[in-house]
Order: C-alpha cells, then sequence, then structure tokens
C-alpha cells in the first residue's frame, strides 16, 4: 500500500483527477469518495465545464416538452462529498509529460487521471449540417429543439400559403438510432396537440425520420426493429430508410439521389464522435476518435491515465466489436475504474474489466416502448414502464452513492 501511495505522490501530490462529471466520471467520483477514507493524503478533484450532472438518457422527454430542462439537471453540489473538490471549467489540452490537464483556471496537475469527456455530435463532415441542424447532446439543446418546433408551429399556424405551411410543420430528424426513434416518437405523440393550441388541425405536424441505412435502431434484433417500426407508423412518424443526407442547404435535407427533404424544424441524432480535444491530442485514438486503451481500462503506454465512458475504445471480446456509447456502458466502466483506482492505493492487482449487457430499452413516444432484454422482445407500455423504472433507478443509485459517505459530507 505504502509503495502505491509513493507512485501516486510521484505524478502530483497523491491527486486522482476526473475530467468529466457525466455518467463514467460521476460514477467514479461517487464509488471513490468511501474508498478514500483511509488515504486522507489522496486528493480527489472533478472538473467539468457545468456544476451539474445532465441525465442525458432523459433529453428526448425535454426536447418533446413533456420534462423540464432543469429537472435533467442534478446539481453536483448535492450530490458530491465534501471530500471531492469540485472545479468547474473548460479542460482545453493536456500535457502528458508534464501530467497536467490545460484548463480555463490554469493548469491541474494529476498523479492518476480518469478521462470522462463523453461525446460530441458526428457531423460525417456532411456540408452544412454543423450549420444548420440543432443537435441532442444537453439539456439545452433539447431545450432549443422544444423551443423550434412550436415556433415552427406558430409559423404554420400564421402562413398563408396552403403550400408552404405544411412544410413548416414538418420536423425532420436525422439518424435512427435509439436517440433519433426516442426523439421522433416523443414529437410524433405531443405535436398534435401543441399544433391543435395554435388553431392548426391536430394531424397537421408531421414528423420523418431520414435514415442512411435500410433500417431503423440498426443492430437491434428484427423482432425489436419491427415493434418499434409499427408504433412509429401508429404514431405517424414518416420514415425514410436507405436515404442518404448528402447536404443541409437553405431550402432542406439534399438526399444523394438528389431529392429534398423540406421541413420547418431539422434536428441531427445520426451518431457521435469523440471531443476535438481528444482528437487533437498524443493520446492514442481509434474508431470514431475514441481512446485506445489496454483491459484494465488504462490508456495504452500511459498506465496512470484511465479512460471511462463513451470516450473509451474497449472491444467487447464475445463481439470483437467496440462497445456502443450507452450509458449502462459507461456506468460499468466507471464501476471498475474506480475499483481499479482503490486497488491501486491498496497495492493490489487491478481488474479486467467485463461488460455485462442488461439489455436494450428505447422508448417510442410518451406511452410505448420496445425492449430487447434476455433474449425476449417486448413493444408497447411494458417497455415504456421498463425505461421509466430504469432511470427511476439510475436518480435513486446516485441518491444512494451520495449517502454512502455520510461521514465525508
Ligand atoms: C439524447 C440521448 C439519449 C440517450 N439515451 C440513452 C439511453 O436510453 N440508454 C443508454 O444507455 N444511453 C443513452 N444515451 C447515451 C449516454 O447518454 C452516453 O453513453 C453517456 O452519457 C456517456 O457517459 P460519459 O460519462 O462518457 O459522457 P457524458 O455523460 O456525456 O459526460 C461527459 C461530461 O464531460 C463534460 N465535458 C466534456 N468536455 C468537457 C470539456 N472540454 N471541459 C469540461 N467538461 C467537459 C461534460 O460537461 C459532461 O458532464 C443517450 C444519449 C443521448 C444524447
Amino acid at each position: 500500500m505504502e509503495d502505491a501511495v509513493t507512485a501516486f505522490a510521484a505524478g502530483d501530490g497523491g491527486q486522482i483527477v476526473i475530467a468529466g462529471a457525466g455518467y463514467a466520471g460521476l460514477h467514479v467520483a461517487l464509488r471513490l469518495t468511501a474508498s478514500l477514507r483511509s488515504n486522507p493524503a489522496v486528493e480527489l478533484t472533478l472538473v467539468d465545464r457545468h456544476d451539474y450532472h445532465q441525465v442525458l438518457t432523459e433529453l428526448p422527454r425535454v426536447a418533446g416538452g413533456t420534462r423540464a430542462a432543469g429537472a435533467v439537471r442534478i446539481p453536483l453540489q448535492d450530490v458530491l462529498a465534501a471530500r471531492v473538490r469540485f472545479v468547474q471549467t473548460e479542460i482545453n489540452g493536456f500535457d502528458l509529460a508534464g501530467r497536467r490537464l490545460l484548463t480555463g483556471s490554469g493548469p491541474i496537475g494529476w498523479g492518476r487521471l480518469v478521462l470522462a469527456l463523453g461525446s460530441r455530435p458526428n457531423d460525417f463532415a456532411i456540408p452544412g449540417l454543423a450549420e444548420r441542424t440543432l443537435s441532442l447532446y444537453s439539456a439545452s439543446d433539447a431545450e432549443r429543439v422544444w423551443a423550434a418546433a412550436d415556433q415552427a408551429l406558430t409559423a404554420a399556424a400564421a402562413e398563408a400559403d396552403p403550400e408552404r405551411q405544411p412544410r413548416l410543420a414538418t420536423v425532420v430528424v436525422g439518424g435512427s438510432g435509439a436517440t433519433g426513434v426516442e426523439l421522433a416518437g416523443e414529437l410524433a405523440e405531443v405535436l398534435p396537440a401543441v399544433a391543435s393550441g395554435h388553431g392548426l388541425a391536430p394531424g397537421q405536424p408531421t414528423v420523418q425520420l431520414v435514415e442512411a441505412g435500410p433500417t431503423i435502431l440498426a443492430g437491434s434484433s428484427p423482432q425489436l426493429i419491427d415493434k418499434a417500426a409499427r408504433i412509429l407508423a401508429d404514431l405517424g412518424v414518416q420514415v425514410r430508410t436507405n436515404a442518404t443526407i448528402a447536404a443541409a442547404t437553405e431550402e432542406g435535407f439534399r438526399l444523394t439521389d438528389g431529392q429534398l427533404v423540406e421541413g420547418g424544424v431539422f434536428v441531427w441524432a445520426g451518431g457521435v464522435k469523440a471531443p476535438g480535444l481528444v482528437a487533437d491530442s498524443e493520446l492514442p485514438t481509434g474508431h470514431n476518435g475514441r481512446v485506445k486503451v489496454d483491459r484494465y481500462l488504462r490508456v495504452l503506454d500511459h498506465p496512470e491515465i484511465y479512460v471511462a465512458g463513451d470516450l473509451a475504445s474497449v472491444t467487447d471480446p464475445r463481439t470483437g466489436h467496440v462497445l456502443p456509447s450507452l450509458a449502462q456502458v459507461a456506468l460499468e466502466e466507471g464501476e471498475t475504474v474506480a475499483r481499479n483506482l482503490d486497488a491501486e492505493l491498496r497495492g493490489k492487482p487491478p481488474e479486467a474489466f467485463t461488460f455485462h449487457n442488461k439489455g436494450f430499452v428505447v422508448s417510442v413516444g410518451t406511452r410505448r416502448g420496445v425492449a430487447d432484454i434476455a433474449g425476449i422482445t417486448t413493444g408497447g407500455r411494458l417497455a415504456h414502464l421498463l425505461k421509466d423504472a430504469i432511470e427511476w433507478e439510475y436518480r435513486q443509485s446516485v441518491r444512494h452513492l451520495r449517502g454512502w459517505d455520510p461521514v465525508a459530507r
């Protein structure tokens, strides 16, 4: 144990620095707090640009106006023990040799670093996409989507031209992964009532889902895809598969076959990649700019840096594929990183990361959903209740971990 602490201290006074207070980073901080009670010399610092944690899995509800943005922002001061030093600042880069994070508040030295900076939307260099579409990766983004949909319906109601009106009342969502499907379902369910409020016919708003691949929810079981497609159809969502966006123009999405997809609001939910500051660093990166790690979740050739969550490029040995960007993966990786840091402090060997897939649940609208759990596919009300239960359980787990170390608060 002495040796481990000495090795830590060699970096910067026994500092463990966690970059990012999302699913992975917050979990590492919460889990480590208790184990550090027997190590008063070790400082734990959490760094994030926001002083709140965002429950990203609930963003489609904010974008559909059924949940307030404030409800998905959990203040970090309500969650962190006094033992954790929180620094609210922008991380701008890394000094790997000097073991320092470069931030808007000056450099922050580390003995051990946990990188958990999540993702950002990937526009795949499609011209015009970044400038002309909204994204859905923060509570503020979600508020903008909801405001834009409401404004578009207001504009449609005021439009005298019968040809322009349906275009204004159309929301186009690019990308039909879980985020795109959840957003499209949510909007299709709530917009008819909003339209009525603006004096439009409830059937007037249209939601279109544009997908480059041959199917929605790519990679899911055919049964799940079929059930989700049926619910979307029932909600009136127009799904266009094999529709590759070549450019986002002032008129709308121009597809590679020349067709134009018109609308009043355009949202891009077509994928994510690693934050730019990681791409600009000397860290070893792989698919979508994610950081390559060993089986203990340590950066290759930098065993003093751990990576967890969307930022980590972890291959599942069972499938040979990189694990998807999912909260459940981020939480499990955060758990392993916390245990490995604790093991280091105790002079114990680290444990290899293994992903235990708990299943896949997607809400489709405000009442129904689809789920694949333990090889069983369900669709309908039960799957939506399952999604609600997962979100409730997550919030409980944060609260439970907060109360995990009452002495330190
Ligand atoms: C709309 C939506 C719906 C989703 N639904 C689901 C779902 O139903 N189920 C599921 O399993 N997954 C879902 N996901 C995916 C899931 O949210 C992510 O996989 C998860 O958030 C990854 O956790 P993370 O800790 O890696 O990153 P994040 O949770 O994104 O956290 C990253 C943190 O780093 C901070 N940060 C980033 N860059 C900087 C910087 N330069 N300086 C300072 N701070 C910085 C951010 O502020 C943030 O707090 C959804 C994602 C979205 C966007």
